[in-house]
Parts: structure tokens; C-alpha cells; sequence
């Protein structure tokens, strides 16, 4: 008998996880269901009664009840407690766990990215101090990375993420200037900020001047799936990616907690990039 699964957010119209998640189920021949529940920040407690009430197995959470939710769960695991957020909840002997497979998800797609699997001789340099770096720089840091730098337009963001990740990593906060001045010096950049995304096509996190060939460069935004400081990063020899490939790992990592069933990532890849972009690789 098929099982039911969500997503709670507001606004949810534009998710891409109920077309990603409903696809895979019929294509493993599965009959449950992944539904989007609009809820206001009014609604969120009673929602949340009301998921339980349905025997829901498991959902995503998104804006702006990331956060909010933590308190209404029976038990938050301890990443999702660093991060300050929880994306997924699962149903565990008749509890509701909440957990952060967003972290994660980048970090499984940064791993794709090394050459090797050396990420604990890589200074890192995470630029953002949001909910999307707070996941990043978390996952990141309990990894284990030879340093981990957080860059952010409003400093103190920046340090208070760098005291949780000193727990796990070296890590420190620098301004946006210090980190574009010292670009070369990193192995890895990530940028976790809006910066880029359309409509503001022409804008950039950080100049790229300074940047070394070979350094692995990824941004968390995927509309347009390259943004100007991907694009010029790669003509200065960089190896790059978008934020496809955390979004679709996040995915894959809450499908596996649900089901127990490893789902096809590329093809879940291929249905992302085609209600994207309209094609697939
Ligand atoms: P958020 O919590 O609002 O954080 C936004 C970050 O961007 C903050 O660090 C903010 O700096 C910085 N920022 C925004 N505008 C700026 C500007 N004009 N100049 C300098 N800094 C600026 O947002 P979020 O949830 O972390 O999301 C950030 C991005 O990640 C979005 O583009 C989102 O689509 C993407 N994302 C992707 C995935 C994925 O699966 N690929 C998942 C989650 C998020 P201040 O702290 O100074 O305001």
C-alpha cells in the first residue's frame, strides 16, 4: 500500500521536489504519494499536528519554517541542531525526527568534485552566512577540512557560524574584502548567497581575479543554472558546479531516509534539469 510523503513551506507552488520525488516513485513502481502543503507561519503548529494525523512517513520543510519547526518535533538530530535548521523529517518508531540532509547533500557533491577524496588538506572558503552556508559550512566542518574560512557581508553572521564550526574544524571569519583579497590562497569557494541568481544576471559574489587555476569552485544557485561568477570562474581554469547537484542530493538523501530505497540520481538529476531548462544530461 502506497505511503504518503510532503513538503511544507510557504509559497511551495514553485517547488521542484514533488515532481522530483513523484517521478521516482513511478519509476521504481512504487505507489506513494509526495504532496506540497502550503502553510503560513499561523498554520505551521497545527499543520504539523495535522501530518501526524495523516500517519505521514516523512517531509521536507522549507521557507520559513525551517527553523520554527525544531521545537514542535519529538527529536532533532544533532547536525540539524548546529545548522539551526531542519529540512527533512522522518517517522521513527512513532516519533518524528527532524534531521538536515542539505548539508550533507553538498558535501556528497563537493566529494564528486575532488580529484581526490582529500578533503581534509583543502582550505575552504564558504562566502554567505545564511541558512543555505549554515548547512554547507556545518556539514563542512564536521567532515573535517584543513580550514575552513566563512566570508559575509554582515560579519557577525559570519562569526557566530565560525564558533559553532570551530567545534568540529579550523575555522575563522573574515569580511567579503579579506576574502576576495586572499582567493588564491583556497582550494575550494563556495558561494551560499543570492548573489547571481535571476533576475540579477550580472551580478557577483566576489571578483575572480585573484582565483588559482584548478581551484573548485561551486555556487548553491541553479536559476541560471551558470551564473556570471561560475561562468568566469571556469575561463580562469576553474572546475566548477551549481547548486543542481546539492538539490538533487538533499532529495536523494531524504527519499533514502524515507524509504530505505537508494532512488536513481541521475535520472532524478535529468527531471530537475528538464523542468529547468527543458533538457537533460
Ligand atoms: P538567506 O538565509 O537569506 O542568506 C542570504 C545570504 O546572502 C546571506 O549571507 C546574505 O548576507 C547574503 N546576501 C544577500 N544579498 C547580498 C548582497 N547584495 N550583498 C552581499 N551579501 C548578500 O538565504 P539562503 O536560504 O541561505 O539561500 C541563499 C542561496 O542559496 C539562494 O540563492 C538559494 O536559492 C540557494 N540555495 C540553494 C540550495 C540548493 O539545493 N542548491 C539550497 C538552499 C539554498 P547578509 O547576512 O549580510 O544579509
Amino acid at each position: 500500500m502506497g505511503k504518503l510523503y510532503g513538503l511544507i513551506g510557504h509559497p511551495i507552488a514553485h517547488s521542484m521536489s514533488p515532481m522530483m520525488h513523484n517521478g521516482e516513485f513511478k519509476e521504481l513502481g512504487l505507489s506513494h504519494h509526495y504532496q506540497a502543503f502550503d502553510l503560513s507561519p499561523e498554520q505551521l503548529e497545527d499543520g504539523v499536528e495535522a501530518m501526524k494525523m495523516l500517519d505521514i512517513q516523512g517531509f521536507n520543510v522549507t521557507i520559513p519554517h525551517k527553523v520554527a519547526i525544531i521545537p514542535l518535533l519529538d527529536e532533532v538530530e544533532q547536525e540539524a541542531l548546529d545548522i539551526g535548521a531542519v529540512n527533512t523529517v522522518y517517522k521513527q518508531d512513532g516519533k518524528y525526527i527532524g534531521t538536515n540532509t542539505d548539508g550533507k547533500g553538498y558535501l556528497l557533491s563537493l566529494l564528486t568534485l575532488l580529484q581526490e577524496n582529500d578533503l581534509e588538506n583543502k582550505k575552504v572558503l564558504v562566502i554567505g552566512a545564511g541558512g543555505a552556508a549554515r548547512a554547507v559550512a556545518v556539514s563542512i566542518a564536521r567532515a573535517g577540512v584543513l580550514s575552513l574560512s566563512l566570508a559575509n557581508r554582515t560579519l557577525e553572521k559570519a562569526e557566530n557560524l565560525s564558533s559553532v564550526c570551530n567545534s568540529y574544524t579550523s575555522a575563522n571569519a573574515i569580511t567579503l574584502q579579506e576574502a576576495e583579497a586572499e582567493l588564491h590562497h583556497f582550494d575550494v569557494v563556495i558561494n551560499t548567497t543570492s548573489i547571481g541568481m535571476s533576475p540579477h544576471l550580472d551580478r557577483m559574489p566576489l571578483s575572480v581575479e585573484r582565483l588559482n587555476e584548478g581551484t573548485v569552485v561551486s555556487d548553491l544557485i541553479y536559476n541560471p543554472l551558470e551564473t556570471k561568477w561560475l561562468k568566469l570562474s571556469k575561463q580562469k581554469g576553474a572546475v566548477t558546479d551549481n547548486g543542481i547537484s546539492m538539490f538533487v542530493e538533499q532529495g536523494a538523501l531524504a527519499f533514502e531516509k524515507w524509504t530505505g530505497i537508494t532512488p536513481d540520481r541521475q535520472r532524478m538529476r535529468n527531471a530537475v534539469l528538464k523542468e529547468l531548462g527543458g533538457y537533460s544530461c
